[in-house]
């Protein structure tokens, strides 16, 4: 059986989709107004592994990506800049170029990390008319208020807020760092903002030549007493609404295009461990209060990237991408290896001794690949399965099924390399759910027979299976002529170069 930890219920739980041999999965996937760093690659990793081992184990997976291209804001307490305007403000572009540009560079950046995509990519700005109609419905059930900047929904109208991550209102508010606006409590969250202009206000001496953008309705009059020139710019992402020109909130997107694409409930819902005591009991709390129904069964969430044992993030400057990884000579694929050594819910530290450990590691698995000695004719990467091969497999599936055990499972195909005890076809059957890509490394490592060899071998085991042994070793001796070494075992027979 296999078992996930389930955020919902703090355990883990044996899974059961809800339609049988039929997975609907939905990742939160990015906020396109910079380069996805190794961190936010570190959760789509884990999401693909859990994508692999899904079919691996046997099920279809209908796997639903959102592109977040409008609404996040700064503060994930509804305030700030909308980070794809800043985006736009920062490189001198449109919003939209923003968001395609940073959508390609993300699809490139999984690519490279062997991620298989999405079945469905949806961008939030593609879908705001399901986004309006789910704000409506909340609107009807009386779940919602106005303030002067938007239409927030009133978290202490849902009894379970804040249940998946043991949030405590009491608690919060003694916090008080929550920046309130017009809320009613610290946890209410924007479902629509209204659209004001974007002000840029720049300093007229020239010692202050220091542009500053502030995003308040009424700037004028510290324009006046610090002499600025002040220019407006209207807001480039905004829609009509039954509410007024605005743009939906952060959390309102997910909530509508999972549904949308997978229905209600669906199975799965991913992301990364700090999407739990916002986003995702924001998804939670809108979706449940409109329906009634639950949002997913299971919500299950990665751990973070650190680096100097603080996480890595956007807006800190201990941020790392691909591109940064391949200048310093580095493969993705060794990136891969090294997040598939610690489990998803453990904190991982980066350190490039680290990653230059796992890429050794990584080449050593290929070579090891390349080189296993235990199929028959190996070096054509031809294999049969072994009983040790079946037993091999079964203690790979059992791991998988423990809630992911990725570490475990690369120890025991370490062990099984070692002991010589797994065969090629067995290791690459792995790599549908490790990723690494083994065969493309196999197919430029392994040299092809030379026909006469080739021949001879099939000759040889043509006499072994009519039990002619006599015929049999003298081909073998011919082989051996040739500069070739056969080897027979329980797997069958392999050949090696001498
Ligand atoms: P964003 O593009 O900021 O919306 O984030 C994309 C994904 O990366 C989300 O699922 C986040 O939870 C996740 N994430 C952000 N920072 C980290 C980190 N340091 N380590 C692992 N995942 C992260
Ligand atoms: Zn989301």
């Amino acid at each position: 059986m296999f078992s996930l930890y389930n955020t919902l219920h703090h355990k883990k739980e044996d899974f059961k989709p809800l339609k049988t041999g039929k997975v609907g999965l939905y990742t939160c996937g990015p906020t396109v107004y910079n380069y996805a760093h190794i961190g936010n690659l570190r959760t789509y990793v884990f999401e693909d592994v859990l994508k692999r081992s899904l079919l691996f184990l046997g099920y279809k997976v209908k796997h639903v990506m959102n592109i977040t291209d409008v609404g996040h804001l700064t503060s994930d307490a509804d305030t700030g800049e909308d980070k794809m305007e800043k985006g736009a403000k920062r490189e001198g572009k449109t919003a939209w170029d923003i968001a395609r540009f940073y959508t390609e560079a993300f699809e490139h950046d999984i690519a490279e990390l062997n991620i298989l995509p999405p079945d469905i990519y949806c961008r939030a700005t593609d879908y705001i008319k399901e986004q309006i109609a789910l704000i409506k419905k909340l609107e009807k059930k009386g779940f919602t208020y106005k303030t002067s900047d938007g239409i927030y929904f009133d978290t202490a109208k849902f009894p379970d807020y804040g249940k998946m991550a043991n949030l405590k209102n009491q608690e919060l508010k003694a916090g008080a760092r929550v920046d309130m606006g017009d809320k009613k409590n610290p946890t209410d969250f924007a479902l629509w903002k209204f659209s004001v202009p974007q002000v840029t206000v720049i300093p007229t001496t020239k010692e202050e030549s220091l542009s500053q953008s502030i995003t308040d309705g009424d700037p004028s009059s510290a324009r006046a007493s610090l002499g600025m020139t002040k220019t407006e710019s209207k807001r480039q992402m905004e829609w009509e609404s039954p509410w007024g020109v605005g743009f939906p909130g952060w959390h309102i997107e997910c909530s509508a295009m999972s549904v949308k694409f997978l229905g209600q409930p669906f199975d799965i819902h991913c992301g990364g461990i700090d999407h739990v005591p916002v986003h995702h009991t924001n998804e939670i709390a809108q979706s449940e209060a409109a329906t009634g129904i639950p949002l997913a069964n299971f919500w299950v969430h990665g751990e973070y990237l650190l680096t100097q044992n603080d996480r890595m993030a956007k807006s800190g400057n201990n941020f790392l991408t691909i591109s940064t990884l391949k200048e310093k000579g580095f493969d993705t694929l060794a990136y891969r290896f090294f997040l598939l050594q610690t489990h998803y819910r453990k904190q991982l530290n980066f350190s490039w001794e680290a990653l230059e450990a796992a890429q050794n590691g990584y080449h050593h698995l290929l070579d090891a690949v390349a080189n296993c000695n235990t199929s028959k004719n190996s070096l054509q990467g031809i294999a049969q399965r072994s009983p040790d091969d079946t037993k091999i497999s079964k203690k790979f599936t059992t791991a998988l099924e423990d809630d992911l055990n990725l570490p475990e499972a690369l120890a025991l195909v370490w062990d099984a390399i070692k002991a010589k005890t797994v065969s090629q076809k067995t290791l690459l059957e792995f790599d549908k759910v490790l990723g690494l890509n083994l065969a493309d490394a196999l197919k430029s490592q392994t040299t092809p027979l030379p026909d006469a060899v080739a021949v001879l071998l099939a000759q040889r085991n043509e006499a072994r299976d009519r039990r002619d042994f006599q015929a049999s070793d003298e081909l073998r001796a011919q082989i051996e002529k040739l500069g070739y070494e056969v080897k027979d075992s329980a797997s069958g027979t392999d050949i090696t170069k001498k």
